[in-house]
């Protein structure tokens, strides 16, 4: 193939408190990539991203995951980085490196995820389609709807689903959602890595796209009080031997398990998710932890089709919309297929006190 220039955006995480978002910037590079490792390191200025003092700026970039650029087309790519600092060490915000040395120890288990992404889509400062005074009619008409009365956002979510796919993301299905202009996609199964890797690139191809269309999407576990539906990450999750004949038994003590470290999970699991937890609204209290088949208000559900073939997956519910994958897929390994997840051992500050 002909050696042309292309464009790469550089994707990473920032560290703004409590929850970090997305930051890239465009470098033009040769091409056309086939391997990441073709990919040239790079630096930002990270006092501009709350990761470095002013004096001693200079950050890392290192490449580690890309996929086409749907939005750019041509050879263009998206490339997902890990932030390093200026001596080529694991920046502490790098929750990346963490999953990645937890899903290598655990590898020959396969472990799988599956991650329903659930969002509002936001014009000004309203839910997109809400009207300026008052409130839209109450839910119970949205989830699944059809129609400009029932969804608001439609050419967005379109426009992302499309993008996803042509860039090559696993995207599993999209839907409406029970809160209007609340919407979800879900990707996977794909193992640990990927999935997160992924689900990073697709939100920020769900703000990108958003700026074309003029909304933008908020991952706010609870964007609006009262008799709203919250958004959550619900992560679906199998080993081997989970999806194996007698895997039910696996996954009850999986469950088992998640209950005796259910603080530590929650701590992770983002930020306001205790405004989200509540014990309605399809959610388990933040207080508890139960788990059950079909249970859309356990901690952890069974999926019925899990339950009848005796083998599959189970869902973890908790996760907020907001959580970082990184984390919540290391807490699930660690749990489940290890001896336990404690965020100290990475120095990962609480999201949530419970
Ligand atoms: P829900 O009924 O909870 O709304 P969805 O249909 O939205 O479920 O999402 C199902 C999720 O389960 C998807 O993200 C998919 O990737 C994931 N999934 C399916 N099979 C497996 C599996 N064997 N292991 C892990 N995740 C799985
Ligand atoms: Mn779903
Ligand atoms: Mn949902
Ligand atoms: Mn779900």
């Amino acid at each position: 193939m002909k050696k042309t220039s292309i464009i790469a955006e550089y994707i990473w995480m920032d560290n703004v408190k409590p929850t970090a978002k997305l930051r890239s910037k465009s470098k033009i590079i040769p091409g056309p990539i086939k391997r990441v490792a073709d990919i040239p390191l790079w630096s930002f200025d990270g006092s501009s991203t709350n990761q470095a003092e002013g004096n001693f700026s200079d950050c890392l970039l290192h490449p580690v995951y890309f996929v086409s650029d749907p939005v750019r087309g041509n050879s263009d790519i998206l490339v997902m980085c890990e932030v390093l600092n200026s001596d080529g060490t694991s920046h502490p915000t790098n929750t990346r490196a963490v999953l990645k040395k937890v899903a290598t120890k655990y590898q020959k288990q396969e472990p799988w995820f599956g991650f329903e992404q659930e969002y509002t889509l936001y014009c000004k400062n309203r839910p997109l389609g809400w009207p300026e005074y008052g409130f839209p009619h109450p839910q119970g008409r949205y989830y699944c709807g059809i129609g400009i009365d029932e969804v608001y956002g439609r050419p967005v979510t379109e426009d992302h689903l499309q993008s996803c796919l042509k860039a090559g993301i696993a995207v599993y299905g999209v839907n409406a959602e029970v809160m209007p202009s609340q919407w979800e996609f879900q990707l996977g199964p794909l193992p640990p890595l990927e999935l997160a890797d992924q689900l990073w690139l697709a939100r920020w191809l769900l703000y990108r796209l958003g700026e074309n269309h003029n909304v933008y999407a908020k991952l706010d576990p609870k964007p609006m009080p009262g008799d709203w539906n919250g958004a959550g990450g619900h992560t679906n999750f199998s080993t081997k031997a989970m999806r194996a004949k007698g895997g039910l038994k696996v996954i009850e003590t999986a469950c088992k398990k998640l209950g005796k470290f259910h603080k530590q999970h929650i701590a992770i699991y983002g930020a306001d998710n205790d405004k989200r937890l509540i014990g309605q609204h399809e959610t388990c209290s933040i207080h508890q932890f139960r788990y059950g088949v079909s249970d859309r208000g356990a901690s952890i559900r069974i999926p019925a089709m899990t339950a009848h073939a005796k083998r599959g997956y189970l869902e973890d519910r908790r996760p907020a919309a907001n959580a970082d994958p990184y984390q919540v897929l290391t807490a699930l390994l660690e749990t489940t297929c290890g001896q336990g997840f404690d965020p100290k051992k990475y120095n990962w500050e609480p999201q949530v006190e419970i």
